[in-house]
């Protein structure tokens, strides 16, 4: 598989940069996972929404998947295709219907849940619901003997090892430094994605979701220092080969 980043700002896009957005490759399938705004643009560098078996949206707020109704419009009036397939929570079908009533027309939504699992392509997808303040879902995907984990937004009461362990990739939200941490947030620091990703005895950890503002190489030394493991800090346009 190969993962490109499409985006990966957390909360909102830094100058030049883009919400999050990743896409997942195989030899048999081309996904888009989150589809957060400024990743549109970015996509369309590597595939074209022709191209596309299927988008895959961890949870409603708006940093990962407002490119949406914009994608409605390109599909339904100038890309010639059919409807897109199109994975995603019922809260985020819901502000989707609101946008684009008649979003049919562009794409086949199938609405998933902690605990479901689809078959897109060559690629097996499983999620689980994380520790968040709306219904969200990390994913684990897995093709050709490789796997990749994707934690999408999510406290520390949910563990990477629900989707299992020894992951070739471990993409985890590192939404700020441990000084951001016990305020009751429902997001990931730089040291628990280290400690989560030791915990699932994951090969390679990927920062993703950093604060704008947050100084990078600190928050890869500090998950270094819980994690043991390679660590990079995800960048627009990186590619990561598993
Ligand atoms: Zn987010
Ligand atoms: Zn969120």
């Amino acid at each position: 598989m190969t993962i490109t980043v499409l985006g990966c700002s957390g909360s909102y896009a830094a100058a030049s940069q883009a919400c999050t957005g990743f896409l997942i490759q195989s030899e048999a399938a081309t996904v888009w996972l989150d589809a957060g705004p400024g990743t549109l643009a970015n996509l369309q560098r590597h595939v074209g929404l022709r191209d596309l078996t299927a988008i895959v949206l961890s949870h409603e707020h708006p940093d990962h998947w407002l490119e949406l109704p914009v994608v409605y419009s390109a599909v339904r009036y100038y890309e010639q295709r059919p409807p897109v397939p199109v994975y995603g929570t019922a809260g985020t079908l819901r502000l989707a219907r609101a946008l684009t009533p008649d979003l049919d027309h562009a794409f086949d939504w199938h609405v998933i849940a902690d605990g479901d699992a689809a078959v897109i392509g060559d690629q097996q997808w499983r999620w689980s619901a994380t520790d968040h303040y709306v219904e969200t879902l990390a994913c684990r995907v897995d093709s050709a003997g490789s796997s990749m984990v994707f934690s999408s937004d999510t406290g520390p009461r949910w563990q990477v090892a629900a989707l299992g362990t020894g992951f070739d990739l471990a993409l985890l939200e590192s939404t700020y430094l441990a000084d951001g941490e016990g305020h009751g947030l429902l997001h990931l620091s730089a040291r628990q994605a280290g400690v989560q990703a030791a915990a699932a005895a994951a090969k390679r950890l990927v920062l993703t979701h950093l604060a704008p503002g947050q100084d990078r190489e600190a928050h890869r030394r500090e998950s270094l220092g819980a994690y043991g493991g390679p660590v990079e800090v995800a960048a627009i346009g990186d590619c990561y080969l598993i």
